[in-house]
């Protein structure tokens, strides 16, 4: 049901540079606008739209008839982001993962009580926002263990920063009764490429069980925060509901 689950291709999955560059306590640090992720083929920013344009006549559906999405939010918690984007879920009653950064995770403790009060569920994003395909087993199973301590316990997901997987990362995240958890609907809202932009992008991408991912670290998030609020708004008028992944 989740597609997302499964690692996917490596060239298929790089993305999420927003808080590899930034100091994972940091929250202002972003990368340059020429960092982008080099998708190749993939990089079209606004391929059309799956549905017809606005304004076109449209059956009206009711909430969940086209589907569910599952939201996720990377690289926090952030003492700016987070609480933001926790508002907009809340108003619209949207649960969703955040995949912490464990740093983050041990700088701001009451961040992780209020998203896990509010119902959302939190992954393991790593320590330092690693990438896993350059370390040594043992180094990627720090990186894990120090965040779940943080956590007080054993997350059921981890998300490998950049979506950076192979073969042997999937073991040892496995082989520890986790889940690797990717995504399959990236707006690249970390290279703030504008609201309007965020938004017609999942708009252009989604689809029934789609895992969309967005960001509430690494950097200004102010446009995730405005898409957020659209994107929910837009998706729920689509027809579709929301689901909370099992994490
Ligand atoms: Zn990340």
């Amino acid at each position: 049901m989740v597609a997302g689950l499964l690692p996917r291709l490596a060239s298929d999955v790089v993305g999420d540079p927003a808080a590899a560059k930034a100091a994972p306590v940091a929250a202002e640090v972003d990368p340059s606008p020429d960092r982008g992720p080099g998708r190749g083929a993939d990089a079209s920013p606004d391929a059309p739209p799956e549905t017809p344009p606005a304004g076109s006549p449209a059956p009206p559906e009711r909430p969940g008839k086209r589907g569910t999405v599952y939201l996720t939010f990377d690289d926090g918690p952030d003492p700016r982001w987070t609480p933001q984007v926790l508002d907009v879920l809340r108003r619209h009653g949207v649960h969703a993962v955040f995949f912490e950064v464990g740093q983050n995770v041990a700088a701001y403790p009451d961040l992780v009580a209020r998203v896990r009060a509010e119902g959302h569920l939190i992954g393991n994003h790593t320590w330092s926002h690693a990438k896993l395909t350059d370390l040594r087993s043992r180094a990627i199973r720090d990186q894990l263990d120090r965040t779940d301590a943080a956590l007080g316990g054993r997350a059921r997901c981890v998300r490998p920063p950049y979506g950076a997987t192979d073969p042997r990362v999937a073991d040892v995240i496995g082989a520890r009764g986790q889940r690797t958890v990717l995504w399959d609907v990236d707006p690249e809202d970390w290279a703030k490429p504008g609201t309007d932009r965020i938004v017609r992008r999942v708009l252009a991408q989604v689809h029934d069980g789609a895992l969309v991912l967005m960001h509430d670290g690494g950097g200004d998030r102010s446009q995730t925060v405005a898409a957020l609020e659209q994107v929910i708004t837009r998706l729920q008028e689509r027809g579709y509901g929301f689901g909370l992944l099992d994490c």
